[in-house]
């Protein structure tokens, strides 16, 4: 049997309005489009150090260790975990959503001593909470997820650095829905470790992973470095000490190959490296405020052009992350009938959900390259269409008008503050 010549890659070109991943800004798949270089050439080196810097603006970090982990978003939580945490050490997370328990399916897998703050879906966690909670548990190291996809959720992070401190705890926070869309304030908010992906708000493709980490975190993960298998550090009594468990994803190791030294780990994976580049050189140009105030248009135009078509928006709008948007499916409608027209009939396409809310909510997003105007327009627009289809009658046409006016009112509003 001979293996058929299958066509080449040529996808449709669907609107990806869903939770990620999004459609790629075209810059960067024109920087991707670029060739090898080898992994120490100095363009190459100059390139990580570039990439560096630009992402300690997109952190809003003076931190040194700003760099990428080679892998989609799990790939930089998985390194970040299994690099602070070992057997028996006391981790304290947050799990109010998926991705929550994904944090603590791997802390379970490292051996850790795992202790949660367990939450309904789309709750979020107060300072309170995570005090009481440390003086419960007396963890070494606190993680918790930015935006939730799974909820739409975004847990609130002021004060917190100041809360790790008071307790000796190292926090790690997972960004990947909201870096570029809304303010991580690492320093402002005292983080130790932030990860995140490009395929949502930075409008990139998945398999890149930002990361930043404070000294402390980088000198408790350097503490662990040249300790022989089985043989604990010096202060092991602490918790510190024994060897980080993965290869790929020891940071201490990943840490020295971005360093100066550039002592060889794995080949950095060059085109994600061209594209998480130009990622952060559109976000710089745009401007950070700016970008955070066209995600927050984007999100409450969506949210006003939902409630205009009669239908529920889920969660607490205090809350609610600006970029991607949970809505109720409304009873009697399939959900999935509807997300099929809206892909067969207008090449978009929203998300559904996962857990408890599977079935009951959709999730639209509109991140990156997605958070325009006519995007959100358009999406408005085709649902309305889809629901009468489905028998769901809308107010014709309301959807998009309201969406018009709050886009036009807040985005100039917002840029004046
Ligand atoms: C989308 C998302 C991820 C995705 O991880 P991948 O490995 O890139 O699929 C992780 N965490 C959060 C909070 C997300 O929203």
């Amino acid at each position: 049997m001979t293996v058929p010549v299958f066509g080449q890659i040529d996808p449709p070109q669907r609107l990806l309005m869903g939770p990620g991943p999004v459609n790629v800004h075209p810059r960067v798949l024109r920087a991707m489009s670029a060739d090898m270089l080898g992994q120490f050439d100095p363009e190459m080196t100059t390139y990580m150090n570039e990439t560096m810097q630009l992402y300690r603006e997109v952190f809003m970090t003076r931190n040194r260790w700003t760099f990428l982990i080679d892998g989609t978003a799990r790939a930089g939580i998985e390194a970040a975990l299994v690099s602070l945490l070992q057997p028996g050490m006391t981790v304290l997370i947050v799990r109010a959503g998926r991705f929550g328990l994904l944090l603590s399916e791997i802390a379970e897998r490292i051996g850790a001593d795992i202790r949660t703050i367990d939450l309904e879906w789309g709750e979020v966690a107060s300072l309170d909470t995570i005090e009481a909670a440390f003086r419960e548990h007396k963890p070494r190291v606190f993680a918790c997820i930015h935006g939730d996809t799974s909820t739409t959720t975004a847990q609130p992070l002021e004060g917190l650095g100041d809360l790790c401190r008071k307790y000796d705890v190292l926090s790690y926070v997972d960004a990947t829905a909201t870096l570029g869309g809304m303010p991580v304030d690492v320093d402002g908010c005292g983080l130790d470790i932030v990860t995140a992906g490009l395929q949502k708000c930075m409008g990139g493709p998945p398999g890149s992973s930002p990361v930043t980490i404070s000294d402390r975190a980088a000198e408790h993960i350097f503490s662990r470095r040249h300790v022989e298998k089985g043989i604990r550090g010096a202060d092991a009594e602490d918790g510190y000490g024994t060897r980080i468990s993965s290869n790929y994803f020891d940071l201490a190791m990943v840490m020295d190959y971005w360093s100066e030294r550039r002592l060889n780990h794995h080949t950095e994976a060059t085109t994600m490296l061209y594209g998480a580049r130009e990622c952060g050189r559109i976000m710089l140009e745009e401007g950070l405020k700016n970008r955070f105030n066209r995600h927050r248009a984007a999100g409450a135009a969506m949210t006003a052009g939902l409630r205009a078509l009669g239908l529920e928006v889920y969660g607490h709008d205090a809350y609610r992350m600006t970029n991607v948007t949970g809505v109720w499916i409304p009873g009697g409608v399939n959900g999935e009938a509807v997300r099929r027209r809206m892909r067969e009939d207008f090449e978009i396409e929203i998300g559904t959900a996962f857990g408890p809310l599977a079935g009951r909510i959709w999730r639209i997003g509109a991140m990156g390259y997605n958070a325009m105007k006519h995007k959100v327009l358009l999406t408005l627009g085709a649902l309305e269409s889809v629901l009468a289809a489905e028998g769901y009658a809308t107010p014709r046409g309301a959807g998009v008008d309201a969406a018009l006016v709050v886009w036009n009112q807040v985005l100039p509003e917002a840029l004046k503050d």
